[in-house]
């Protein structure tokens, strides 16, 4: 079939693989530097403002997704260490405050209606910091 299509027209065949990897490489892309695989902190872990904490004081949480969004971002959670599962969207103007913490491994963000605290490689955070305070 494919040997029939080059042998009928030898350039469409190459062209529409061409397009086809294009597109994939786009989508590739895309995934790449606006989907990112994050750990969402649940509970502090520790009381008396830090001064006992208990595990590494991130141990409750949930892992899931963390879609930028022309307008803002998107998080899902995939998997969850207790019972909260998030599935949360904010515009730009609902993000109040974004902030790096702990040499780049966490990303602090501030909004209307919650604060949130993300875990992920610095590379991968310092995108989602520069995409929503750019
Ligand atoms: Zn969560």
């Amino acid at each position: 079939m494919t040997e029939q299509a080059i042998a009928l027209d030898p350039n469409r065949a190459e062209l529409e693989e061409l397009r086809a990897n294009i597109a994939q490489a786009k989508q590739e892309e895309y995934r790449r530097t606006h989907f990112f695989r994050v750990t969402h902190k649940h509970g502090s872990g520790s009381v008396l403002g830090g001064m006992i904490s208990f595990g590494d004081g991130k141990t409750r949480g949930c892992t899931g997704t963390l879609e930028l969004l022309d307008d803002g971002f998107r998080f899902k959670t995939e998997q969850s260490q207790d019972s909260r599962r998030d599935d949360v969207e904010f515009r730009r103007s609902q993000v109040k405050k974004v902030e790096l913490k702990d040499q780049g491994q966490r990303v602090h963000i501030e909004t209307t209606s919650g604060n949130f605290d993300f875990y992920a490689g610095s590379s991968d955070l310092q995108q989602i910091y520069n995409a929503l305070t750019r």
